[in-house]
């Protein structure tokens, strides 16, 4: 026995059904190594122990006061500190955590003997097909791909083998990789004002009001600032054409206009809404006539851009090989094709053309920022990336800015040199790597090897790339369950305790064929933990209970992380007795902090890296580091000290944070709370460490158990990565410079994840250090370095290449909105935290109001001043800015929790752009005609879009509402619900029944699609018109005024307009 683990104390535990929870910490207790014999399997017994003042199966004591802390608990507390020698960590010297004999993956094994004589050709490894598809479900296994021969020296990880050299150099000349001839994407004028010479970037809206007349069209009779026709080389759009009989712009001034609430509005019955008409709707009223208002028909709709992007791009693969090139929308469903720059899936930008200059990315204030997903998964049809084994010599890089090999890479000297495109640098080609080049000066090899041809690959890394220069084990995972009186109540610990028994089998691997190399650990814990040893050869699980929880302790090594196959008798025994033991607990109290200290002290001990997975219920009030008040203070809502409510409330999760990820230490939080929790101080860890947070407000088994497991299933089957640094090279004139998402920096440039999953996002800002050139264009290399859930250490390599321009008007011609937003919307949240939220608010409409007025000022074609006139990329900025703007972290209803905003506020901070426009702009789709495998088109979020005859699914990224109108059709009921009659529908369903009929599984492939697509599990809440409920589903319709105070969409548009035409005055 390790000499740490004979002072804490040992107990052995029998386990029966009567147990009262609150006796074993004293009355089982003994020094010495557990009794082996005593199986928890045997009926109640008797147990005398040395300190024996309890009696594990006897009669509950009556505690009067059974919330408190109970003396005899305190006694213990005190004699257990007195017991413990030493607060230093248990060595990784311990018995049983030698790494398992099998844990080596097969793949590298396999694959590891092929390596070609040095200065020939390269084995083909793209046409090597067969070898390639790994399982589909796991993105992080690419094939092994070429094993290189003999080793030379690397600098070591992690002193300079992610260290940025100084990159101010000239630019290399004419490192072209990417042919610089094709055509801009042309942009769509949408609809043309009173016909300005033709610019095809410009999107001319209907005017907001002004008090100065509009110049009339010179050419068009008819309202001023309507032209149905299309611009000479721009075709108009129809949804510009304002509707017949209509007044072509709002007459109200622009101050009246902002923030009146929305008359509603007939006029929508275009053929592309056929949900409008159908149920019978009954008209709305007309507005009133002294007030013109806007036609929200006439101002950019989201719908009609998704629907564009989709009808014009998703029946061609998008191809990456053309530099500067803006991918199809999020919405839009399409197929990749790697051809030399990162899949839009891995990494999208905020504009693929950048400015030259610091002056003119200043003058235009388009954020220059890219969102990285590294391990994203893909879809079956696109190839993942490729591995490349140099063997012991490792990764090919370059000298001085030490970026890997990669398409930007340019061979001189016959082969024997290359020279750097990020830095100009020129480096030696190790011998093994040479090739020659053919007469364009291309490798021969170029097309055979991904690092040379493709956006995205891998590398197998070498020890050098390790931690302590060794090779890491394969990662843990271990699974802390709050056993409170809260916890157990909900059915919490029932549910979570049942389903890991199967989850078990799914833990996450390389090879489908294999077991998971991932080892298991078990803890339960209220003010105290309880550590389990699971250890095949016992026959029933063993309980050791520590309670002092001031310095903690791991009280056993062998036994604690166990090969799930080798122990699943003695796990399964477990899961089946924990809810038992606890079924009677009185115990309200928990901690928090110990728990995650505890799982860190069994990574340390087992020298590995992993993941936490915490069940907790409550906020962490017991006596023990890091235990929380309750400062929930709702008065500060809306104060400059609103900030206050988001920074954790103490500086230790910070620090624990720290530790954690310096050992790889991961951390899920599931939350279950009936109160106030304190989110943002709970949610430090798992934000520091790459993992995530869940929260089940009001958990109740049976209405939230699906959600609950799916997300718990997800979570624990996802491909990632472990213990990993992200670094992000750029060519010479720009450098990252911010970083948003969910990680730990200890300095400007390495971005540290405990863990990364396959969701994660990080993004990254960049900024100007010198000037670009409209030659080169401007680089990205995003390299991160990971052990794969077999324990491989690897690098996973994305490469970007956008344009530069000299012309602002080709900035705005290559933008991307839904990126611009995920930027702000993440910037904002941030900034939450030191700076109050009307700040946060304004400074977000005035960063864009000088978006559009620079637009307006410098590529627009002369107009009216009354005129609103939007880059056609950018027309959806005022629309989803207003959604973010309107969200309940920076616009909270009376009914948001502190805790909510602080969810949301961390939730957001790693969303990728799909999910963050659908959290921002949530879909909504009427439900009709459900026929062929196509979706109904969707409808814009305003309450005037839905019909009392129709019924209507929502979808927030969070959660999926069914609107059922008052009026809706019987047929229509009947085929979703089963009954005819709106009054007999049960709003408390959470699933839907499954009738036999084309509608209802339709209905319900659909949602399960939608559940799919998402990382979270959506809830169905069925609404039903005029119910209360029906409130919250309004609040998802974003084009409408909010009841926290939210501008209508109209009425922001009327504002924006007012804040570009100050500027531009
Ligand atoms: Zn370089």
């Amino acid at each position: 026995m390790h000499p740490l683990c004979f002072k804490p104390v040992v107990i052995a535990v029998r386990f029966s059904t009567n147990q009262a929870y609150s006796q074993y910490a004293q009355g089982d207790i003994q020094n010495g190594p557990p009794p082996m014999d005593h199986s928890m399997a045997q009926p109640p017994v008797c147990q005398p122990y040395s300190h024996g003042a309890m009696n594990l199966s006897g009669p509950h004591p009556s505690y009067p006061q059974q919330y408190g802390v109970q003396p005899s608990m305190q006694q213990m507390t005190n004699q257990m500190s007195g017991m413990q020698v030493g607060s230093g960590p248990l060595t990784s010297a311990g018995p049983g955590y030698a790494p398992p004999p099998s844990s080596e993956p097969p793949i590298s094994a396999a694959y590891s003997a092929a390596a070609p004589p040095s200065y020939t050709q390269a084995p083909h490894p793209v046409s090597g097909a067969p070898s390639q598809p790994p399982p589909p479900s796991e993105p992080a296994a690419p094939q092994p791909y070429y094993d290189g021969p003999p080793p030379s020296q690397q600098p070591p990880f992690p002193s300079s083998s992610l260290d940025n050299s100084p990159s101010h150099l000239a630019p290399s000349p004419a490192q072209q990789t990417f042919p610089n001839s094709a055509p801009p994407p042309v942009s769509q004028a949408l609809y043309s004002g009173p016909l300005p010479p033709p610019d095809l970037a410009l999107s001319h809206l209907p005017c907001i009001p002004c008090p100065v007349p509009c110049r009339p069209a010179p050419s068009q009779p008819g309202p001023p600032h309507f032209h149905s026709g299309p611009l000479p080389n721009a075709p108009c759009h129809p949804l510009y054409v304002p509707a017949a009989g209509q007044p072509p712009f709002p007459l109200a001034p622009c101050s009246s206009a902002f923030g009146q609430p929305r008359g509603p509005q007939p006029g929508y019955a275009g053929p592309q809404y056929p949900g409008q008409q159908n149920y019978g709707a009954v008209p709305a009223p007309t507005p009133a006539p002294t007030q013109k208002r806007l036609d929200p028909d006439s101002i950019p709709s989201p719908i009609q851009v998704i629907e564009d992007d989709r009808a014009n791009k998703s029946s061609e693969p998008f191809t990456t090989g053309v530099k500067g090139q803006t991918p199809p929308l999020v919405t839009t469903n399409f197929q990749v094709k790697d051809q030399g720059n990162a899949s839009p899936r891995f990494v999208r930008c905020t504009a693929y053309n950048i400015p030259c200059t610091a002056d003119m990315a200043k003058q235009s204030q388009v954020p220059l920022a890219a969102v990285i997903k590294p391990l994203a998964m893909l879809p079956p049809d696109e190839t993942r990336p490729y591995m490349v084994d140099h063997g012991e010599a490792g990764p090919i890089r370059c000298n001085r800015c030490k970026a890997y090999m990669c398409p930007y890479m340019q061979f001189i000297e016959g082969g024997r040199r290359f020279q750097c495109g990020f830095c100009s640098c020129v480096t030696d080609v190790p011998p093994h790597y040479f090739q020659h080049l053919d007469h364009t000066g291309k490798r021969v090899d170029c097309c055979d090897r991904p690092e040379l041809s493709l956006g995205s690959y891998e590398f197998v890394a070498t020890v050098d790339y390790c931690k302590n220069n060794k090779l890491p084990q394969p990662p843990s995972f271990i699974f802390f369950i709050d056993v409170s009186y809260n916890a157990v109540k909900s059915g919490m610990v029932n549910i979570v305790c049942q389903e890991l028994k199967t989850l078990l089998d799914y833990l996450p691997r390389e090879n489908p064929e294999a077991d998971s190399v991932v080892r298991v650990g078990f803890v339960t814990y209220n003010k105290v933990l309880h550590f389990y040893n699971v250890k095949s050869s016992l026959a029933q699980p063993q309980m050791m209970v520590v309670s002092d929880v001031s310095d903690m302790f791991l009280p056993l090594l062998d036994g604690f992380l166990v090969n799930v196959n080798d122990s699943r008798m003695v796990i399964e025994s477990l899961l089946d007795q924990i809810p038992e033991m606890f079924a009677d607990t009185r115990e309200t109290e928990t901690v928090f902090g110990p728990v995650i200290q505890a799982g860190l002290e069994a990574l340390k001990a087992a020298d590995c890296a992993g993941k936490l997975f915490l069940f907790h219920s409550s906020l962490p009030i017991a006596e023990a580091p890091g235990k929380l008040k309750n400062r929930e203070d709702k008065k500060l809502v809306g104060t400059d000290k609103e900030k206050s409510l988001f920074q954790p409330q103490s500086g230790f999760y910070s620090n624990l944070s720290k530790e954690c990820v310096a050992q790889g230490c991961c951390v899920d939080l599931f939350l279950f709370p009936n109160q106030y929790v304190d989110v943002a101080t709970l949610g430090v860890v798992p934000v520091s460490t790459g993992g995530s947070v869940y929260k089940y407000t009001y958990f109740q088994a049976e209405m939230d158990r699906e959600r609950f497991l799916n997300d718990l299933r997800r979570d624990v089957q996802k491909p990632m990565g472990f213990d990993a640094v992200m670094r992000v090279r750029t060519s010479t004139g720009i450098r990252a410079t911010d970083f948003f998402g969910s990680f730990f920096m200890s300095n400007t440039t390495d971005v540290e994840l405990a863990g990364l999953d396959c969701d994660k996002t990080v993004t990254v800002e960049f900024r100007h250090d010198d000037k670009l050139s409209e030659d080169t264009g401007a680089l990205m290399q995003c390299a991160v370095l990971y052990t794969s859930c077999s324990g491989q250490r690897r690098l996973r390599v994305h490469n970007m290449a956008v344009n530069c321009c000299s012309q602002l008007a080709d900035l705005y011609r290559n933008c991307e909105t839904d990126t611009i937003i995920n930027f702000f919307s993440k910037y904002a949240y941030r900034s939450l935290l030191n700076t109050p939220t009307k700040t946060v608010r304004d400074t977000l409409v005035n960063q864009c109001a000088q978006i559009l007025a620079c637009y307006r000022k410098n590529c627009a074609s002369p107009s009216s001043a009354g005129q609103l006139i939007l880059p056609e990329c950018m027309k959806l900025l005022p629309v989803y800015l207003n959604c973010v703007l309107k969200s309940d972290v920076l616009q909270p209803g009376a009914d948001v929790s502190v805790d909510d905003r602080a969810y949301l506020r961390q939730l957001l901070s790693c969303m990728d752009v799909s999910e963050s426009h659908v959290f921002f702009y949530p879909r909504l789709l009427p439900l009709v005609k459900l026929d062929g495998g196509s979706l109904p088109m969707a409808v814009r979020n305003s309450e005037e879009r839905l019909s009392k005859g129709g019924v209507y699914l929502l979808e927030t990224g969070l959660y999926l509402f069914l609107w059922v109108g008052a009026n809706a059709q019987q047929e229509l009921l009947s085929n979703i619900f089963g009954t005819p009659t709106f009054s007999q529908i049960d709003p408390n369903m959470t699933s839907l029944p499954e009738l036999d009929n084309p509608f209802s599984q339709r209905l319900r492939e659909i949602i399960d699609s939608f559940r799919s697509q998402r990382s979270r599990y959506m809830k169905l809440m069925v609404v039903k018109q005029e119910d209360k409920a029906e409130l919250i589903f309004k609040h998802f319709l974003c084009e409408d005024k909010s009841a926290s105070g939210g501008a209508s969409y109209v009425d922001f548009l009327c504002h924006m307009h007012k804040e570009i035409r100050q500027l531009l005055s």
